[in-house]
């Protein structure tokens, strides 16, 4: 087992939680840290803007791998391509295989600072039928299968867009992210893509001249879908959505089965569609449950400083966090800068002032909508805070496609300003058309 002179920072994933968390530890702690990141794959795959890929009917493997070596070279992170397969919290040890090429011996890595950041599994093995009648948009593979099928077999028939119930596990419970505020418990994993889908399917379907709103319907497992918005923004996008003619099925608990001609939910209630793109649970890989820093799902516990309550030197960020509800790469994103503050604090090089800004979650989802349109929600009322935004047009739509190409180009930092300029332009621009 290698020894580090400096206090040793492991960080386990290379997405966006895990690349966005190795930056910002070297910005803030600077040459003080070693820092080695561990990922399964040597790749970022940038999520968000496969569904409008499939409907432009490009391969989204060609434009959405963002190779992560070169850029943590740069900054001296050293990268390991290998699976984590275990975690041994009172020991400080990563177990982990190279994976490069299958066969490999198993190696263990010792860390002063453990950053958890390998996102869930999205159990699509969980559903029945999903294999034989399931379309989805989550990775390119599957992405390429449904964009095949759109493009060359679709018959006409009803799109069902939805989600199966999610598992959140007790690992939020008690945190006050704003005054009398909480993380509250999510009926569904994340519901900014099923909205989405549903918006740019029906201007596909439009623009193909094979229907529009009315042959979708979208259904959530929740009371109401995406309501971790926050009512009002909720209630105004089902407003439009209504008008619209789209179709909508609340309240189906989860999802039973997948047949060729439909879904069937375990309410009882049933949908007819040709194509069914699903949005499973997110689950915790299998390494995380029953470890001392997980919750009983195996979701990995933190306080609002991302910091485990029990073992201090072990910190999460991005969908692996209980705290990240919904699983949003946004919320990553912010947990990322607080995960770098509070290592840099530890190690002398950020005072307790600059470093102890709690989360604060916010939701923040730019959806395609298909013909250079997109909605903008801002919002952070379900968790106990007073703001509430949303808006559709051309400017978040070009905010979307921007905030891509200004990733990869910036190598994943995506500077605060970015962030905010693109706040400042979608909401003061669109502020006229309300
Ligand atoms: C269709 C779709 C659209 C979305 N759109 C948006 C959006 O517009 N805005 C938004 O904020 N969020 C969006 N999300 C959510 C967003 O994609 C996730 O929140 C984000 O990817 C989480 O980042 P992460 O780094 O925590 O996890 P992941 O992105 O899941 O990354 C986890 C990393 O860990 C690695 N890993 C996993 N297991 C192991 C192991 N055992 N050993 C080594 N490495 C491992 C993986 O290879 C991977 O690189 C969307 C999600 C979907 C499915």
């Amino acid at each position: 087992m290698a020894t580090h002179p400096k206090p040793h920072v492991v960080v386990l994933g290379g997405n966006f939680a895990g690349l966005g968390s190795a930056q910002k530890i070297r910005e803030y702690a600077g040459d003080r840290v070693e820092i080695t990141v561990v990922d399964k794959k040597s790749n970022l795959l940038f999520v968000p803007n496969i569904p409008a890929e499939v409907f432009a009917n490009h391969d989204p493997a060609l434009s959405m791998f963002m190779d992560i070596i070169k850029p943590l070279d740069h900054d001296g992170i050293h990268f390991i391509q290998g699976e984590v397969t275990g975690i041994d919290p009172d020991n400080r040890t990563v177990d982990y295989v190279p994976s490069e090429r299958p066969g490999s011996e198993s190696h263990v890595l010792r860390y002063d600072y453990l950053v958890v950041a390998v996102g869930n599994r999205l159990a699509y093995d969980r559903i029945e039928g999903f294999a034989e009648y399931g379309h989805t948009v989550s990775d390119t593979y599957h992405g390429n299968l449904l964009r095949r099928y759109l493009h060359q077999e679709y018959r006409g028939g009803h799109i069902a867009i939805g989600s199966a119930r999610f598992h959140q596990g007790n690992g939020a419970e008690g945190l006050e992210p704003y005054p009398g505020g909480r993380i509250p418990p999510a009926e569904a994993a994340c519901e900014g893509p099923p909205v989405e889908t549903m918006l740019a399917a029906a201007t596909w379907l439009q623009e193909q001249g094979k229907g529009g709103p009315k042959n979708i319907t979208v259904f959530t497992p929740a009371e109401i879908i995406a309501e971790d918005a926050g009512e009002t923004v909720v209630n105004q996008l089902l407003g439009i959505a209504g008008s619209m003619g789209f179709g909508y099925l609340n309240k189906t608990e989860d999802i039973a089965r997948l047949t060729k001609d439909g879904i069937e939910f375990t309410n009882g209630a049933s949908l007819e569609a040709e194509v069914k793109i699903i949005f499973p649970d997110w689950v915790p890989h299998d390494f995380l449950r029953n470890l001392p820093i997980s919750d009983n799902e195996g979701f990995v516990v933190t306080d609002l400083l991302m910091r485990n309550p029990s073992y201090p030197e072990v910190f999460a960020a991005g969908d692996a966090a209980a705290v990240t509800v919904p699983k949003l790469g946004a919320i990553g994103h912010q947990q990322c800068d607080i995960v770098g503050r509070q290592i840099a604090k530890d190690v002398g090089a950020m005072s307790d002032a600059d470093a102890d800004q709690h989360l604060q979650p916010v939701v923040l989802c730019i959806g395609d909508m298909g013909k250079h349109q997109a909605f903008y929600i801002r919002s952070n009322t379900w968790y106990g805070g007073d703001t509430a935004v949303l808006k559709m047009g051309y400017v978040p739509y070009m905010l979307k496609m921007q905030y891509k190409t200004l990733f990869f180009s910036r190598h994943g930092k995506v500077p605060a300003w970015g962030v905010d300029a693109a706040q400042v332009m979608a909401e003061k621009s669109l502020a006229a058309r309300g």
